[in-house]
């Protein structure tokens, strides 16, 4: 079936006021293959997000090829963004997604620019860049590929094993420039983690997907984010959850308690009043005072994960001076990783991302950046509270 009898009528837009409203929509899209989505395909005028103000976080700049993720996790930080486009924080996140078809072809051109600094660059802080939505829109090649001829170190989060897909491209750019890869994977049991994360990949798969990152020969850590008060912040789970991200080759493991922002406590504690209604009690105590668990509580984590941590010989992660992202404390890091300043670009993709599996915009590349010019900015340490939960270091 052809994507393009799929369309929505231009009727149905306008019942989107908020997405009218960014004027740059090209058309909204559902398809059989993604029962219950729709993507919003927008042309974006820029790609690259300055992190505002002097922020402790640890790259200065971000891009999010897609707006709302399908990944669906009940308790997701980014929720709240969607409330911009007239969109709720709820079902329209998971289902209404916005995709920015230009933006390694807008991406280029920013990074071409002789100001363009070689600051690192995250993926994966907001919403998933390999979510579903990827495997139709191909976004990401053209994302590392021109990353990788700028010279930009480059960090990456995911919970989609569709990263595997392009791990030839990650290996060759990181003979380039600095990568680190990050998988979050916080909930090893199976019913567990098809309720409160419908839309992503088990957690097994997760697994297999950073032994398959590090059998490539790149480090991969493991972001154990958020542990959800009550549900597996036992010992037996947090046990085993550390047990096995270690047996898949594991480089570092990182974690942090649930936060809770306003819609998303609202989102969340729907979904727990579903499925432990037993809880709703204590976590409205616990949440209280705000969108973090009392100090307390983070403090009593900290005692009984950090042993255990410890025990199973597993790092945990740090800053990569670099790439912004998170590296272990037991490997190597700047200044050796840093990219050198380069004149002509030798990074060349072996391989096109090609259309979806259905026709999409073809993106064009366009030419490779020649100006490497300016040194990386100086890394900034981290703040807890300044993160969101997935990059939330384990600093309490
Ligand atoms: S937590 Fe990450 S993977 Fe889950 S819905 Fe949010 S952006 Fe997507």
């Amino acid at each position: 079936m052809r994507w393009s009898s799929q369309e929505l009528q231009t009727e149905q837009i306008g019942a989107l006021p908020g997405l009218a409203r960014l004027n740059n929509l090209v058309r909204s899209v559902q398809t059989p293959e993604f029962a219950g989505i729709t993507f919003h395909e927008i042309l974006c005028k820029s790609a690259l997000n300055h992190v505002p103000g002097q922020s402790a976080l640890p790259f200065g700049y971000t891009i999010n090829p897609y707006r709302g993720c399908s990944h669906a996790c009940t308790y997701c930080f980014a929720r709240p963004t969607h409330q911009y486009l007239d969109l709720d924080a709820g079902k329209d996140f998971d289902s209404e997604i916005i995709v920015k078809v230009n933006v390694a072809e807008v991406l280029r051109k920013e990074l071409a620019k002789p100001t363009w600094g070689r600051h690192p660059v995250a993926l994966g802080t907001n919403t998933d860049p390999y979510q579903r939505a990827e495997g139709r829109y191909q976004l990401m090649p053209g994302i590392i590929a021109a990353l990788a001829d700028s010279g930009t170190p480059i960090s990456i989060l995911t919970k989609g094993t569709l990263l595997r897909r392009d791990l030839d491209l990650l290996v060759e750019a990181n003979e380039h420039v600095p990568v680190d890869l990050a998988m979050s994977i916080a909930i090893y049991n199976d019913e567990l983690q098809q309720s409160v994360e419908p839309g992503t990949p088990s957690t097994k798969a997760r697994l297999a997907t950073v032994t398959a990152v590090r059998e490539r020969g790149l480090d991969c850590g493991v972001f154990l984010m958020p542990i959800l008060p009550f549900l597996t912040d036992t010992r037996a789970h947090l046990d085993e959850a550390l047990r096995q991200a270690k047996a898949a080759g594991a480089t570092s493991v990182l974690y942090s308690g649930l936060n809770l922002k306003p819609a998303v406590k609202d989102w969340y504690l729907g979904w727990l009043s579903r499925e432990h209604p037993e809880l709703v009690g204590r976590y409205q105590e616990l949440y209280a005072r705000g969108q973090y668990a009392p100090k307390e509580y983070r403090t009593w984590l900290a005692a009984r994960i950090r042993p255990l941590i410890r025990a199973h010989g597993l790092e945990r992660g740090v800053v990569d001076p670099a790439t912004g992202g998170i590296r272990s404390s037991a490997l190597p890091t700047s200044p050796e990783r840093m990219p050198a300043a380069r004149t002509t670009p030798t990074f060349a993709p072996t391989r096109s991302p090609g259309p979806g599996p259905e026709t999409g915009p073809m993106l064009d590349r366009g030419p490779a950046s020649p100006t490497w010019a300016q040194p990386a900015a100086a890394p900034r340490s981290l703040i807890a509270a300044e993160l969101p939960p997935e990059l939330n270091p384990t600093l309490f």
